[in-house]
C-alpha cells in the first residue's frame, strides 16, 4: 500500500456527518500510515442542495479533527480542479464517447412515465429498474426529440447477463449481476453528471488507488465497476467500511442524538477524543488498550482490522473518552477551552485577565475529573462564583448548630492566620493539621466547614475550594451562612 492515493469526497449538502469523518479518517490514517496522499474532492453536482458554507465547514471540521490533504480544493494539487462543477468539460468529453461507441443513449422518459413503469414492475413482482425504453432510439429519432426542444438525460447501457465481481478489502468478494442493475443515468437532463459517473471518471483521473467509503456505496459499485470497463480502465481497490448504528441498532438519525462533528465541537469533545472514537468504530487494535493518540493510530490502523459488522455509536464510550482526555491534557488548554462556556452562562463577562486565567485554571483544575464533555462544566462552578451561598436543604443548617462547630470555626481562621499562602496543598495539610489538634472526627471538621462554603453536603475538594476562593471570600460565606443558620461563628 506504499504511496496509495485515496480521497475524501464529501458532497457539501450539509455538515461533517459522524461517519463521513470516520470515513475521511480512515482514509487518512491509510494514507499517513503509508507514506500517500490524501485527496479532498468536492462532489457538489447537486446544485439544488450544495453550498459553498457546507463545503467550507466540513473541511474547517476536518481540520478540526485534526485532518490535512496533500491536493484539495482549497490546496489545489496536480489533478485538479477538485471540484466536480469545475470538472464539467472532462465528463462531457468522456459523454460523447460513450454515446459514439453505443455505450450510453439518450433517454427521453420523464418523471412520470418512470414512476408509471416503477408502479407496473412493483405490481408484478419484479424489481423495479429502467425499462429500456429509449434504448432503442435511432439518431434520426433522438435528432427529432431534441429539435422539439425535449432534453434528454443520458443513461449508461449496462451489458446483459454479465456477472459483476467486486472485490472488496473489508468484505471480500461480492458478485453482482448485471441483469438486475437497469441502464442508469449518467447525465441528467440538465446536462449534470451523477454521482456514479463523475465519480468513476474523478478516481481515475485522479489516480485514486483505493477507494474506502462506506457501506451504503457498495450498492453503487458494481454500476460503477461497469463503467470503469466500458472506458477501458482499471478500477480502484475498495473498501466498503461498515454502517454505524444508533445504540438500539437502528439507523443513526437526527431524533436520536447528535450526528454531526459540529454538534460534538460545540459541546465541548476534544477533537483527539472524536478521531479515538472514531477510529474504535469499525476498526479494532491488537491489545486491550483504547486509548489512542492520533499518531499511535496512524501507526497501527490496517483495513485487516476493520470489521463487517455494523459499528454500534455507544455515546457513554465517547463521553469516557473525553472524559480522559480532559483530565489528561494541560491545564491551560482546558481553560481555555471553557471559558466560552463559562462566558455563555454568564459566570464570567468579559475575556478573562492574566490574573482571572491563573484562578480560572484553579476552579477548571478542581472540576475538571468529573466532566464528559466542556458544557458540563457549567454544572460544576457555581460554588466557586455565588458567594450569596444557599442552602440546599434546611436541615443542612443543622450541621451548623452542632456544639463543636464553634470550636472548629475558630480553630479554621487561626489556622487561616497563620497560613501565608493558601495553596492546594498548602490548605489540606493545614486542614489535616486542624483537625488532629481539635482531636475530632473528620465529619465533625469538614462536613460543617463544606455546609458553611457551600450549602451542600458534597462537592469539590475542600482544600482545593478554600485555596480557589482566598481568605476574604471564606469569611464572607463562614459569617454569612452561620448567621442563616443562626448560630455564632
Ligand atoms: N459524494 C459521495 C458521498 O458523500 C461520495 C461517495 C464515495 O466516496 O464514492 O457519499
Amino acid at each position: 500500500m506504499e504511496g496509495i492515493r485515496v480521497r475524501f469526497a464529501p458532497s457539501p449538502t450539509g455538515p461533517l456527518h459522524i461517519g463521513g469523518a470516520r470515513t475521511a479518517l480512515f482514509n487518512w490514517l491509510l494514507a499517513r500510515r503509508y507514506k500517500g496522499a490524501m485527496v479532498l474532492r468536492s462532489e457538489d453536482t447537486d446544485l439544488e442542495r450544495s453550498s459553498p458554507e457546507s463545503e467550507r465547514n466540513i473541511m474547517r471540521d476536518l481540520k478540526w479533527l485534526g485532518m490535512d490533504w496533500d491536493e484539495g480544493v482549497d490546496v489545489g494539487g496536480s489533478y485538479g480542479p477538485y471540484r466536480q462543477t469545475e470538472r464539467l468539460k472532462l465528463y462531457e468529453e468522456y459523454t460523447q464517447r460513450l454515446l459514439q461507441e453505443g455505450k450510453a443513449y439518450y433517454c427521453f422518459c420523464t418523471g412520470e412515465e418512470l414512476e408509471e413503469q416503477r408502479k407496473q414492475q412493483l405490481s408484478r413482482g419484479e424489481m423495479p429498474r429502467y425499462s429500456g425504453k429509449c434504448r432503442h432510439l435511432s439518431p434520426a429519432e433522438v435528432d427529432d426529440l431534441r429539435a422539439k426542444g425535449y432534453q434528454p438525460a443520458i443513461r449508461f447501457r449496462v451489458p446483459a447477463g454479465q456477472q459483476v465481481l467486486v472485490m472488496d478489502e473489508v468484505r471480500g468478494r461480492v458478485e453482482f449481476e448485471s441483469d438486475g442493475i437497469g441502464d442508469f443515468v449518467i447525465v441528467k437532463s440538465d446536462g449534470n453528471p451523477t454521482y456514479n459517473y463523475a465519480c468513476v471518471i474523478d478516481d481515475h483521473h485522479m489516480e485514486i488507488s483505493h477507494v474506502i467509503r462506506g457501506e451504503e456505496h457498495l450498492s453503487n459499485t458494481p454500476s460503477q465497476v461497469l463503467l470503469y470497463e466500458a472506458l477501458g480502465w482499471t478500477p480502484p481497490a475498495f473498501a466498503h467500511i461498515s454502517l454505524i448504528l444508533a445504540e438500539d441498532r437502528s439507523k443513526m438519525s437526527k431524533r436520536k442524538g447528535d450526528t454531526s462533528v459540529e454538534q460534538y465541537r460545540e459541546k465541548g469533545y476534544l477533537p483527539e477524543a472524536v478521531v479515538n472514537f472514531l477510529a474504535l468504530l469499525g476498526w479494532s487494535p491488537e491489545g486491550e488498550e483504547e486509548i489512542f493518540q492520533p499518531q499511535e493510530l496512524v501507526s497501527q490502523f490496517s483495513l485487516e482490522r476493520v470489521s463487517r459488522s455494523p459499528a454500534v455509536f455507544n455515546i457513554d464510550k465517547l463521553r469516557w473518552l473525553n472524559g480522559h482526555y480532559i483530565k489528561n491534557s494541560p491545564l491551560e488548554r482546558i481553560t481555555k477551552l471553557a471559558v466560552p462556556y463559562l462566558l455563555q452562562a454568564g459566570y464570567i463577562k468579559d475575556e478573562p485577565s492574566q490574573g482571572e486565567w491563573e484562578w480560572l485554571a484553579q476552579v477548571v483544575a478542581a472540576v475538571r475529573e468529573y466532566l464528559t464533555c466542556l458544557a458540563e462544566i457549567t454544572d460544576h462552578v457555581a460554588v466557586f462564583f455565588q458567594d450569596e451561598v444557599e442552602f440546599e436543604e434546611e436541615g443542612l443548617k443543622d450541621v451548623l448548630r452542632q456544639e463543636q462547630v464553634p470550636r472548629v470555626m475558630a480553630a479554621l481562621r487561626k489556622a487561616m492566620a497563620e497560613t501565608p499562602e493558601l495553596t492546594p496543598t498548602g490548605v489540606r495539610r493545614m486542614l489535616q493539621d486542624l483537625r488532629k489538634d481539635l482531636q475530632l472526627g473528620g465529619r465533625k471538621v469538614f462536613m460543617p466547614l463544606r455546609i458553611a462554603l457551600t450549602g451542600s453536603n458534597h462537592g469539590p475538594e475542600l482544600h482545593e475550594l478554600i485555596a480557589i476562593l482566598g481568605r476574604e471570600r471564606v469569611e464572607y460565606r463562614l459569617n454569612r451562612t452561620l448567621k442563616l443558620a443562626g448560630v455564632e461563628g
